[in-house]
């Protein structure tokens, strides 16, 4: 049973657990989320953090810019809401880094309001309950719709918990087991979904085969792991490399890898001293 399961879950663990599974996989949130909350009990704790205290304790999650948006997160609900997190939509969708999705996700888990939840996979669930076997063919609006429609009041929490868990286990992209489904009965592509879609692979920047996003999370890391958080950028990106430098190494580490860290607030870079650090 995952920490961010239990009946009457605190708003505040359901805040944090939304916004680490919003790019990381469930296991390894299982995994570090104790962790997390015993290193940051409560709001107050972690809207006192410094960036440089989140940026280690978000270690293993990924997305290190998540870390920041939480932390301003949870100054700004200290800040306006007097740490209380909050139970309705539009306060909550005002909060860094929350969008709609985690804003109902809140709403539900952690208040028990009726709301719909609409995730990837309800949307996959939806689709195919409706008769879309392949999700990228369904009317956004049309799911949202059905999305209102279908869950019972009163339960918004279980129906939507038990929805992401069919999408999980049985209802997958590639994989639809229909004859285990609690909702074949009810769906209209029950036995029917077409597996032959295929995976659309996104393009992103690369370098060395290896997309940026890779390059940039594993820079943090490496200077997670150096004694003060800090190295000179030469050093870095040998570290990050873990290969012979060559100068289309250098240019590329100098003109996007460190920019992107530096936009993000994730690292500073002093000129003068050519040493990289984690922000402060
Ligand atoms: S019956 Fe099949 S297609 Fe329909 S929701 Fe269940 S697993 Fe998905």
């Amino acid at each position: 049973m995952f920490p961010w399961r239990y009946a009457n879950p605190e708003p505040y663990h359901v805040l944090i657990s939304e916004y680490m599974l919003q790019q990381t996989q469930t296991q390894r949130i299982a995994d570090r989320f104790p962790a997390f909350i015993e290193r940051y009990p409560n709001i107050q704790a972690l809207s006192k953090t410094t960036k440089q205290e989140i940026i280690l304790a978000w270690q293993g999650l990924g997305y290190n810019n998540r870390a920041l948006r939480l932390r301003e997160c949870a100054l700004t609900i200290v800040e306006k809401f007097g740490g209380i997190i909050p139970d309705m939509y539009d306060q909550l969708i005002s909060l860094p880094g929350i969008g709609p999705y985690t804003a109902s996700a809140i709403m539900a888990f952690a208040h028990g309001k009726d709301i719909a939840i609409i995730d990837v996979n309800i949307y996959r669930i939806y689709s195919r309950m409706m008769g879309i076997s392949n999700p990228a063919d369904a009317n956004k609006s049309m799911i949202a719709i059905f999305a209102d429609q279908i869950y019972p009041r009163g339960n918004a929490s279980e129906w939507h918990q038990a929805l992401m868990d069919i999408g999980a286990s049985l209802c997958k992209a590639h994989h639809a087991q229909c004859n285990a489904c609690p909702l074949n009965m009810h769906c209209k592509s029950a036995f029917q979904v077409n597996m032959d879609v295929k995976k659309i692979k996104r393009k992103e920047p690369s370098h060395r085969d290896v997309p940026n996003r890779i390059w940039r999370g594993r820079t943090v890391e490496c200077l997670r792991n150096r004694p003060s958080f800090a190295e000179s950028k030469e050093l870095l990106l040998s570290a990050v490399i873990e290969q012979q430098v060559n100068d289309q190494d250098i240019l590329w580490f100098d003109q996007t890898i460190i920019p992107a860290l530096v936009k993000d607030s994730l690292i500073e870079y002093d000129m003068q001293t050519n040493i990289v650090s984690i922000a402060s």
